[in-house]
């Protein structure tokens, strides 16, 4: 850290792992510059304390249930967490900004992320500046608010489905379908006030993003929304590591990675929320096995629907998979991605996972199944050029062609020389002088100037 600056900055996180590991990321970024922190958190999801000892941490009861802390719904999740944490939380952060008084160091602001609805105008009643975090992809946070007057117009292409969705590029209609398919109700009124309070707030911090990645959307976005925004990521460049995993990480992926040879294993993941069939789990295990490449793949416990962990996945075909790959619970998946042994990435197309693989040169094999995922999936494989996009059902002749195809063959290779080309691009956008770096630089004035 450098000298403190006598600033302290309050933080509070969504409790979900890919906005978790974005603002711990912004943590480490803001305490190097001198700021003190402070993380709100609720219970369901804690960080672990032990593993950021430089912060001081306070805890919130968030009212969950059982079954409501087990829900798969994202949506609803947030929407109770808004529900119960308003009160907890204003006690918490009043008691924060009364002892600061009495220490005599002074809270700069609160960042929170933007799925918190009720933290502006909380703050706002207590004169503490709020900025807001998002770990969406540029794009996807300027376009996503269309999705409720779409669902209000009945949005139905029946035909055409591989026609770009002019609502919302570079979407197909089929994408939006898909959206609109997975979400409820509920979302409507939610977007509203994630809208309303982010342009009420005293700036829009992009974590996860920067102008090589989102130039366009950043120019909308700051038209539309007359607030300061900032975009300094990939933010996990500067601090590498997840010290922030909720899962406990199987660290020998790196021993078994170190056997195999450069570019020749296909890293699978779908992040930390996604769920499959147990079908699926089936066409995704025959589907590498019959791809005859080296493989590392992430299985969640609790990630097949109504299993434990890979219990459907037949003892013969086990012992075929154990012959040319690695099965884990959870991996650290920065290192893996960094490793000269990873050829691509079959993955969700989440956008933490999005952006760690092009930072790292890996092209992707897309198989996206909600939400912001699907317009990631469109960037990679059609903007961009640096994946294949696995169209349709999960089906293990699909997975076989795609994997032997990116890691085998010559188209693989353009799509390889292409992603180098934006890993490039984009890791200079943290160096000193790149988009990213400046407006870091944008941002610790921001905060300083409270
Ligand atoms: N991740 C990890 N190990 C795994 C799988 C995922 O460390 O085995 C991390 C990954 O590096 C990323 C985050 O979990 O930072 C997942 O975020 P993303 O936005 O990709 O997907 P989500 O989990 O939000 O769907």
């Amino acid at each position: 850290m450098e000298k403190s600056n006598g600033l302290r900055v309050v933080l509070f996180p969504l409790p979900i792992q890919g906005c978790i590991n974005p603002m711990f990321q912004l943590a480490k970024i803001l305490h190097s510059r001198g700021f003190s922190i402070t993380v709100i958190h609720t219970r369901f999801n804690a960080p672990k304390a032990s593993n950021h000892h430089l912060y001081t941490f306070s805890e919130i009861p968030d009212g969950l249930s059982e079954a409501e802390a087990s829900t798969q719904d994202v949506t609803l999740l947030l929407t109770l967490l808004n529900r119960s944490c308003e009160a907890p939380f204003r006690d918490c952060l009043t008691k924060l900004l009364r002892s600061s008084e009495e220490e005599k160091q002074r809270i700069s602001c609160l960042i929170d992320d933007a799925g918190w609805i009720f933290t502006q105008p909380l703050a706002q009643s207590l004169n503490l500046p709020r900025l807001v975090t998002n770990t969406y992809k540029v794009s996807f946070f300027v376009g996503h608010f269309v999705i409720p007057k779409l669902r209000r117009e009945r949005y139905l292409p029946l035909q055409e489905q591989d026609e770009p969705a002019e609502e919302f590029p570079p979407l197909k209609k089929k994408d939006l379908l898909q959206i609109l398919d997975g979400e409820t109700e509920v979302l409507n009124s939610y977007s509203d006030m994630i809208l309303q309070t982010t342009k009420a707030s005293s700036g829009l911090i992009f974590v996860s993003s920067c102008e090589e990645l989102d130039q366009e959307s950043l120019s909308q976005a700051r038209k539309d929304y007359q607030i300061p925004i900032f975009a300094i990521g990939p933010s996990h460049i500067y601090f590498p590591g997840s010290s922030s995993s909720l899962f406990t990480v199987d660290e020998t992926c790196i021993q078994w990675l170190d056997k195999q040879e450069d570019n020749s294993v296909i890293y699978v993941s779908f992040g930390s929320v996604v769920n499959i069939s147990e079908s699926e789990l089936l066409e995704i295990a025959w589907g590498l096995r019959k791809s005859d490449q080296p493989f590392l793949w992430v299985v969640r416990v609790g990630m097949v629907n109504g299993t434990k962990w890979i219990e459907a996945i037949p003892e013969k075909l086990m012992d075929r998979l154990e012959e040319k790959g690695k099965i884990v619970k959870w991996a650290p998946q920065q290192d893996v991605l960094k490793h000269r042994a990873t050829g691509g990435f079959l993955t969700h197309n989440g956008w933490n996972s999005t952006v760690e693989s092009v930072c790292e040169g890996v092209p992707m094999i897309c198989v996206p199944s909600v939400w912001d995922q699907l317009l990631n999936a469109r960037f990679v494989s059609d903007v961009w050029m640096v994946g294949l996009h696995l169209e349709g059902r999960i089906e293990r002749n699909k997975i076989e062609r795609v994997v032997r195809k990116l890691l085998l063959e010559p188209d693989g290779e353009v799509i390889r020389e292409r992603m180098k080309l934006l890993a490039e691009k984009v890791g200079r956008s943290v160096k000193q002088n790149g988009s990213a770096y400046r407006s870091l630089e944008r941002l610790v004035d921001h905060i300083s100037s409270f």
